[in-house]
């Protein structure tokens, strides 16, 4: 049995050797595991469980891993972290565009695993919009009920569509946000090859903030993963960096 406050990992992934050493690696840091051999397992688990967080290799017999994100994400918003493979470069992108949170290439290292682990439980932890509508991250207010920005308590004129973007990710701390997501939400899925639109704006904001931004400390908050997407930097490594 494991205590309440102790986060639970389901680990899908077929290969026995990585799911034993990935398993010995997070029990090691105080997690609790499931862990499931194929796609139906994993399914099977995750119905039975509700697992805080789900560890899934794309390559998997059966129901694929992207089955299995879109069967997560009817309904669950549990943060999904992919274990890719260097030859599932697509599906790894297709992944991330249904709505998994991040990546890892294999072969990975038990301390990369750990920290993107925790990134993404401190994501499900918070920071969701306060009681008034308002989400925090460092110096960086974003005012969803009246649709204003604030850094350091100064207004910040961001565009309509700026304004979306930029809540898109606020919204998602810690997860890597693709193009296709982003140009679904903010433009609509006639939309989602435009991904020339969304370095634009990008560029915009993060112009726009650091105008409104003297000391720097937003400095590293939009952190670009070429070819792939944009991720919110958590608070606690900006405070870091
Ligand atoms: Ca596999």
């Amino acid at each position: 049995m494991t205590g309440p406050s102790r986060p639970t990992v389901l680990i899908v992934e077929d290969d026995p050797a990585t799911r034993r050493a990935v398993r010995s690696g997070l029990e090691g840091h105080g997690y609790a595991v499931v862990d499931a051999a194929d796609g139906e397992d994993a399914l099977r688990a995750w119905e039975f469980g509700r697992p805080d967080l789900v560890l899934l290799d794309l390559g998997l017999p059966g129901v694929t891993g992207l089955d299995v994100i879109r069967r997560l994400r009817r309904d669950g918003v549990t943060p999904i972290l992919i274990l890719s493979a260097r030859d599932q470069e697509r599906d790894k992108v297709e992944a991330l565009d249904l709505g998994a949170d991040d990546y890892v290439t294999k072969p990975f290292g038990m301390a990369e695993l750990q920290s993107r682990v925790r990134a993404l439980l401190r994501r499900s932890a918070g920071p969701a919009a306060d009681n008034q509508g308002v989400v925090r991250v460092a110096d960086l207010e974003l005012d969803v009920a009246h649709h204003e920005v604030r850094v350091a308590g100064e207004p910040v004129s961001l565009t309509p569509r700026e304004f979306e973007l930029l809540r898109v990710l606020v919204t998602h701390p810690g997860s890597l946000v693709t193009k296709g997501r982003i140009l679904r939400a903010v433009w609509g899925a006639a939309y989602a090859e435009e991904s020339h639109y969304v370095h634009v704006y990008i560029s915009q904001i993060r112009r726009k903030l650091a105008e409104a931004d003297p000391h720097g400390t937003l400095r590293t908050l939009i952190v670009a993963e070429p070819g792939i997407g944009y991720r919110i930097q958590n608070p606690k490594d900006l405070s870091k960096s």
